[in-house]
């Protein structure tokens, strides 16, 4: 059975721009729960490690300078029903917001391909370690 948690970041270029309440609200909108949330400013280490699937990557340099740049929002989220990792990746939409569909979340929010105001976990396995990445104290994992 597909998971009902997932883990989320709202980026630091949403942030910045005075979108999370927007965000949080479509979220819960959609019918996820906040099970944890804090707003934090990472530093290189911190946003490299998370990113470190992508450390190789032509884009990992300024992927990693975009997520220090500012502060961010990661939370924890739950969908009671089950499916949370398919269903919020079809809440933000694709990557590239130019082709997110109408109506998601980086469609409204996001500026580019970089810059593209939310993360969402994309494997049940993923969801967890990217928890225990940012809430190592919680004791749902
Ligand atoms: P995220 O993991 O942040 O939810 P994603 O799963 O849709 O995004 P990934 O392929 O995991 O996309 O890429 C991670 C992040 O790296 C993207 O959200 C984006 O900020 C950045 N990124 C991905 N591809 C590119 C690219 N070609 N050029 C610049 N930045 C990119
Ligand atoms: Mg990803």
């Amino acid at each position: 059975m597909s998971g009902t948690l997932t883990l989320t970041i709202i980026k630091p270029d949403a942030v910045s721009k005075g979108y999370t309440g927007k965000i949080i609200d479509q979220i819960i909108g959609a019918g996820f729960q906040v099970k944890a949330m804090k707003m934090i400013h990472m530093n290189e280490r911190e946003a490299g490690g998370f990113y470190d699937v992508h450390r190789e990557r032509p884009f990992f340099k300024d992927l990693v300078a975009f997520m220090t740049s500012g502060p961010c929002v990661p939370m924890v989220l739950e969908l009671p029903a089950g499916n949370a990792v398919e269903s919020f990746r079809k809440l933000i939409g694709a990557t590239n917001p130019a082709n997110a569909e109408e109506g998601t979340i980086r469609k409204q929010f996001a500026e580019s391909i970089e810059r593209n105001a939310i993360h969402g976990s994309d494997s049940d396995e993923n969801a967890i370690r990217e928890g225990r990445y940012f809430f190592s104290d919680l004791e749902m994992f």
